[in-house]
């Protein structure tokens, strides 16, 4: 039951719940990368199944990703 995300869904989820703005002006698909902006102002690629489920929301910088272990 995978609930379809229209692209301004997904804008809108990006501006209430992180600090991150959405660059990208389209959606395609889960295993789409999106371009985000950080609000350091770095830009970053993730797909929104990481950006949501995994709640990485900001760049690697203020983010740094940790390995899985
Ligand atoms: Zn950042």
């Amino acid at each position: 039951m995978n609930k379809r995300w229209t692209f301004g869904e997904i804008k809108n989820y990006v501006e209430k719940n992180s600090e991150s703005k959405l660059l990208s002006t389209e959606y395609h698909g889960f295993s789409q990368k999106l371009l985000f902006k950080c609000s350091c102002g770095n830009n970053f690629e993730k797909t929104f199944t990481k950006f949501k489920n995994k709640n990485q929301r900001k760049c690697d910088v203020c983010e740094p990703p940790r390995p899985s272990r």
